[in-house]
C-alpha cells in the first residue's frame, strides 16, 4: 500500500532506498539493546534486522490536497558529490521513476517542503543539467523555514571563510542555494499555512529550524514529522536521540511531545525514515509506545 487517504487529501510515498542501513547502536547510541530485544516481536524484521541493523527508508511523501501537490522532503538525490558518505556519493537512484510510477511528473509538483536541510532531505531539490544544479521541479515554490535556512546559510558562509569542509556534505551549496538563485525559494515563519488546514509547526532539536507539516481535512489529520523520530525503535523511549540530533535535550523533548500528542489518536504519522508503509499510528504499549502501520 503506497497511498493513504486523509479526509479529502491523499498521501503517496516515493521511496529512494529502503533496507538495513547501519547498526542500531550507531544511529541510536543511547538505545538499550535489551529493551529492543523485548520488543522484537513487533520491531523485527521490518525495523530491526536479524543482525541488529536499523532498517530505514529514504523517502518523500506527496500530499495532494486537491488544490496543490506538496512534496515533503527530497531524499539524497542523484549525482551529488558526497565522498565522505559512499552510499550517497554520485548515486543514480530511481527516485524520479518512482515519482512517475506514482502518476506524477516533476512539473506536477506545486510546492516542495523540506522539514529540515540535512543532505538526505534536500537532494531532489535539484538535478544536474549541463554541469549545473537546477531546480528539479520547474513550477514549484520551495518552502524553507526561515530559521533553518539562516542557520545553514551561516554555517555555509563560516565554512567558506575558514576553508573548512562545507556543512551537510555540501548539500546547502548544491541543493538549496540553486533554488534560491532561481527565485523559487520562499522563506517562511512559524505557523506558515501552505493551504487550508496545512501548516508548519516548529519542532527544533534535530536541527535548529526543523518543522513538521500538519494536514487536516475533515476528520483526518496527518503529521509529516521529518527526523523527529528516525525509527519506531524510539517509541520504546523517546529520549533515545539519533547521533545526528544537533541539540540532544531539545530533540528528546520535541520527540516526546510529538509522541504524546499523537498516541492513541487517529492521527497518521509520516516520519521521513520509517520503512515499509505510508506512515502509521502510535499506540500506547504499557509504559511506552509501539508502531501500528496498518
Ligand atoms: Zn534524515
Amino acid at each position: 500500500m503506497e497511498q493513504r487517504v486523509v479526509g479529502s487529501h491523499t498521501v503517496r510515498r516515493i521511496v529512494e532506498s529502503e533496507g538495513p542501513f547501519a547498526p542500531v547502536g550507531f544511529i541510536l547510541p543511547g538505545a538499550d539493546a535489551a529493551r529492543i530485544e523485548a520488543a522484537a516481536h513487533w520491531l523485527r524484521p521490518g525495523h530491526v534486522s536479524e543482525d541488529q541493523q536499523l532498517v530505514m527508508s529514504f523517502q518523500s511523501y506527496v500530499l495532494d490536497t486537491g488544490r496543490q501537490r506538496i512534496l515533503v522532503d527530497a531524499c539524497v538525490g542523484n549525482d551529488k558529490e558526497r565522498p565522505l558518505r559512499p552510499g550517497w556519493h554520485r548515486q543514480l537512484f530511481g527516485w524520479l521513476e518512482a515519482l512517475r510510477a506514482a502518476g506524477l511528473q516533476p512539473q506536477d509538483i506545486d510546492v516542495v517542503c523540506c522539514t529540515h536541510l540535512h543532505a538526505d532531505h534536500v537532494g531532489w531539490n535539484t538535478c544536474l543539467r549541463n554541469g549545473r544544479w537546477v531546480p528539479t521541479f520547474p513550477r514549484a515554490r520551495y518552502v524553507f523555514a526561515r530559521r533553518e535556512y539562516a542557520h545553514w546559510e551561516a554555517e555555509h558562509r563560516a565554512a567558506l571563510a575558514q576553508e573548512r569542509p562545507a556543512p551537510n556534505h555540501g548539500s546547502f551549496a548544491d541543493s538549496v542555494l540553486p533554488v534560491m538563485d532561481a527565485g523559487q525559494a520562499v522563506l517562511v515563519d512559524d505557523g506558515h499555512e501552505l493551504d487550508t488546514g496545512v501548516w508548519l509547526e516548529p519542532a527544533p532539536g534535530h536541527t535548529p529550524g526543523t518543522v513538521m507539516l500538519h494536514a487536516r481535512s475533515g476528520a483526518g489529520h496527518a503529521v509529516f514529522s521529518g527526523d523527529i523520530l528516525h525509527s519506531p525503535v524510539q517509541l520504546l523511549d523517546p529520549g533515545w536521540n539519533s547521533r545526528f540530533c544537533e541539540d540532544p535535550v531539545q530533540a528528546a523533548a520535541t520527540r516526546r511531545r510529538l509522541v504524546e500528542s499523537v498516541a492513541d489518536t487517529d492521527t497518521l504519522l509520516l516520519p521521513a525514515h520509517f520503512a515499509g508503509s505510508v506512515g502509521g499510528r502510535v499506540v500506547g504499549d504499557g509504559p511506552a509506545w509501539r508502531w501500528d502501520a496498518r
